[in-house]
């Protein structure tokens, strides 16, 4: 047994969590003994760091024998080198911070492994081998699970799923790309591209477009484009991988396009694959729980 204290750090919120995790040979026993949250949308490094601060104090760090940290980006060689929506720990040795200010033991990972982690080993579908945890949220994120391991590639970038192209020159993306997919996807870019059609609806989010598009013609055309996109990208993950399923969790997973996505990705996917997209089964607390169980060994 161990006692993690287990971080995600998101677009709009930072959560902490101490648990008590227990690795039995093929599973994991979680007992949560506290959880907080604060909001950290738009802070920069300096007002951050100090929220963080208080948020593992608020925590009880000081019970934990390791800290694991989610974070929506990746570091390499102990330095988070990419973090397009917190941009407070971009260029940034989050691990060195941690370890200075706790002396503790620090694990980083990303997101969307952490929640991919988690559901193979947690959620439903933890009978299945090869699986793929896709979070759309404010980015798009992957975490690839092959033969139940996470799969990390040559420099620990694997799974940028989000930032694949999927139309050339198209939008501009918050990597600084053109035409990524979160450029499309994502919950904000729904939004942005609604407004941009001349959509009527006040204070538009994704779910209010969503219900609207049948009525309002702006919300029926940007829904449908997102649904063709997510079938496309969908079915490039199905045709490279194959695995059983294709998770998908973050805020956009709450709008119910899964029937017709799997529908329509028999134009793009080969003949007689099997591949589905479902949802998520763990909730909002995936990547947090991946976070907590990835260190124990
Ligand atoms: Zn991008």
């Amino acid at each position: 047994m161990a006692k993690i204290l287990a971080i995600d750090i998101g677009g709009t919120k930072t959560e902490a969590m101490l648990a008590e995790v227990t690795r039995t040979s093929h599973s994991y026993k979680v007992k949560i003994l506290d959880k907080n949250r604060t909001i950290t949308r738009g802070l920069h490094r300096k007002e951050f760091l100090k929220e963080l601060k208080n948020l593992m104090l608020e925590t009880n760090v000081k019970k934990s024998q390791a800290i694991s940290i989610s974070i929506p980006g990746y570091e390499i060689n102990n330095k988070v080198v990419s973090s397009p929506n917190v941009k407070a720990i971009e260029d940034f040795n989050l691990q060195q911070w941690v370890k200075t200010n706790f002396k503790k033991k620090v694990f980083i990972e990303n997101d969307a492994n952490c929640f991919a982690f988690a559901e193979a080993k947690l959620g439903s579908f933890k009978k299945s081998k090869n699986l793929l945890g896709v979070i759309i949220g404010t980015g798009v994120g992957l975490g690839i699970i092959i033969n139940q391991e996470l799969y990390k590639g040559f420099q620990g970038i694997a799974g940028e799923f989000g930032h694949t192209v999927i139309v050339p020159r198209g939008r501009l993306c918050s990597c600084g790309k053109k035409g990524c997919l979160e450029a499309y996807i994502s919950g904000p870019s729904i939004t942005r591209r609604y407004i941009e059609a001349g959509g009527s609806i006040p204070s538009p989010d994704p779910l209010k477009i969503w219900k609207a598009k049948k009525r309002d013609v702006v919300a029926g055309e940007v829904i449908d484009e997102t649904i063709e996109l997510m079938s496309v990208a969908f079915s490039n993950l199905a045709n490279l991988l194959n695995p059983e399923f294709i998770i998908v969790g973050g805020g956009i997973s709450n709008l119910p396009f899964f029937k017709e996505v799997n529908a329509r990705m028999r134009k793009y996917t080969m003949k007689s694959l099997k591949t589905l997209v479902v949802k998520n089964t763990l909730g909002d607390d995936a990547s947090i729980l991946g976070a907590a169980i990835l260190p124990v060994k």
